[in-house]
């Protein structure tokens, strides 16, 4: 096994999805780290199972995207029933040229390993080391010294920035002596893995008050290899070491299975118990440590807002870190990595509370007022809306620093200045591509043109932004202009400036680059 150096550019605390993701991402900015991991592998037992569009975006850019396409399962939808009878089924936006599904299912454990797969490509930029736990921090002015423990011993390690990607019970957090805020419900779940065949479509599928298991609630989604995840809802009276014995266990997921008429041999594969948290730092930047992932916030599991919110996390992150270490920006740009990220975690956190709440009602008037809204939803399509579980979503960044103008009208609010840049499926000269495709490292300056690029805006390039001409025969199916604002084939020309992690930062009426280099400098970013 290789000695660890004694000083890296950027120490990763913790190599699950978030802090791996992070490495690769620096990777792709030709930043170098260290990713130092407690366990031995990847993450066993069940965890993230449902990964969102965006995710597979952030997944794609690392190099893991073929592979998460080759084994997930894809899905768009769901049914929910309330005893034996059917009272929503949801389909979430999709169209048949969209480059990914809104949702596919894989397990947490296949997504680490793809990552890690990437980062083994480029071992110059990226090394992980299993069994090596962080231990101390001491973090200073000038950067930040740290105690690891590996298999070769205690050591010391000197990083320029520490990414705190230890998760939920980070040890980061707790040697910087800081505190999550928000709260905790007192609804317990049994988190259940079976392998079993099965013919049904992959969906969300969920029951309230099933005659299978009576007043529980029950969520099942299938994953590849066979294995289904089921979730259901302890009674409060009920003790969690007991209700995680399988002569508990199984009795409940049979009866279940046997009321959706699945009759073929299943066998236990994982338990465990869950219970939601609405928790986060107030900062995710504390100097040189930065918070990503469960160590920075915990959001329920319903909505499926943890994993997928802290590849968000990652995304955000690493292009501002890399333009910090080479000097493009002043460490001031971090803080934007902060409160962005605290804004999406809020936001995560009030979505993921509300589903939480229907899940499993904390008290008599929430129950009271999921039964009325179950029992209304039977025959008021207007009423279905509301058991709709909202799954994750990028989030807005509305209020952030880094924002830039927004002049003149625009028919479209989609793409406005904080927004996830709308998808588009384009034509180039070797066949169709997905705009997000372009995406990932680079700040990347859409061309509204009228057929020729003015030499002025491909001189953008030379200042470090990829110039992409969006000219009338690339946007040949109208995606680009009709979601960026600027209907018409021929339409009114304009400059739509990209951040690397994919989000708009301005968007400006006219050919002139000049403005779209003035909002980067007011910004403190030379890229
Ligand atoms: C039952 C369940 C279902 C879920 N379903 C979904 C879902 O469908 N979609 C979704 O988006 N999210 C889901 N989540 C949430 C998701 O699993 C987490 O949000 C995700 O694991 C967070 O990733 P992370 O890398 O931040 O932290 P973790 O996955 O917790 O990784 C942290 C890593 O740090 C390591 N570590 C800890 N301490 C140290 C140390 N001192 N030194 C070095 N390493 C250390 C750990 O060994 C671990 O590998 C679910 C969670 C649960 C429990």
């Amino acid at each position: 096994m290789l000695p660890l150096p004694d000083e890296v550019p950027v120490l990763v605390a913790g190599g699950g999805p978030v802090g791996l993701t992070v490495a690769a991402l620096l990777a792709r900015q030709g930043v170098a780290s260290l990713v130092a991991e407690a366990d031995e592998g990847h993450c066993s037992g069940s965890r993230a199972i449902c990964i969102s569009r965006r995710s597979q975006e952030i997944l794609a850019t690392v190099g893991a995207g073929e592979a998460l396409a080759a084994k997930a399962l894809p899905w768009t939808g769901g049914r929910s029933y309330w005893r034996d009878r059917e009272v929503l089924h949801f389909q979430m936006p999709s169209e048949p040229l969209q480059r990914f599904a809104p949702m596919v299912n894989i397990q947490q454990y296949h997504v680490e390993a793809f990552v890690h797969a990437a980062l083994q490509r480029v071992p110059q930029l990226a090394r992980v080391a299993f069994s090596t736990r962080v231990l101390r921090v001491q973090p200073g002015d000038d950067g930040v010294q740290v105690e690891v423990e590996g298999p070769a011993g205690r050591q010391q390690l000197r990083c320029d920035y520490l990414v705190a990607c230890d998760g939920g019970r980070s040890t980061v957090r707790e040697q910087l002596g800081l505190q999550f805020e928000g709260t905790q419900y007192e609804g317990r779940y049994v988190i259940v893995d079976i392998v079993q065949k099965t013919r049904r479509p992959v969906e969300r599928l969920a029951w309230f008050d099933p005659p299978s298991n009576p007043g529980s609630t029950l969520l099942m989604h299938r994953q590849p290899d066979d294995v289904w995840r089921i979730d259901y809802q302890l009674r409060d009276d009920e003790d969690a070491q007991e209700a995680l014995e399988p002569r508990n266990i199984l009795p409940r997921v049979e009866s279940h299975l046997r009321m959706i008429g699945e009759t073929e041999p299943w066998q236990l594969l994982w338990a465990s118990m869950y219970n939601a948290k609405c928790l986060t730092l107030p900062s995710y930047r504390h100097g040189r440590v930065l918070f990503a992932g469960d160590a920075a916030h915990l959001v329920p599991i319903f909505g499926v807002r943890g994993l997928n919110s802290g590849l968000d996390d990652a995304a955000n992150l690493a292009w501002k870190l890399a333009l910090v270490l080479e000097g493009g920006a002043t460490p001031v740009l971090l803080d934007s990595y902060s409160s962005e990220r605290v804004q999406a975690a809020r936001e995560n956190i009030a979505y993921g509370a509300k589903s939480t709440e229907f899940m499993a009602p904390p008290d008599f008037a929430f129950r009271l007022m999921r039964e009325a809204t179950l029992r209304l939803a039977l025959d008021e399509p207007a009423v279905r809306s509301l058991i709709n579980p909202r799954q994750s979503a990028p989030i807005a960044y509305t209020r952030s620093p880094l924002n830039g103008p927004e002049e003149g009208a625009w028919s479209s609010a989609q793409a406005a200045p904080g927004q996830p840049a709308p998808d588009a499926l384009l034509r180039g000269a070797h066949g169709d591509f997905h705009l997000s495709q372009c995406f990932g490292t680079d700040f990347t300056c859409l061309v509204f043109g009228d057929g020729s690029l003015p030499r002025a805006v491909a001189e953008l390039a030379a200042h470090g932004i990829a110039v992409l001409d969006i000219a009338p025969e690339a946007d040949a199916h109208g995606q680009a202009r009709l979601r960026y604002g600027l209907p018409g084939g021929l339409g009114p020309t304009a400059l739509v400036l990209v951040r690397p992690d994919g989000y708009v930062m301005g968007r400006w009426r006219g050919l002139d680059p000049a403005p779209v280099l003035a909002c980067l400098r007011a910004k403190g970013i030379e890229p």
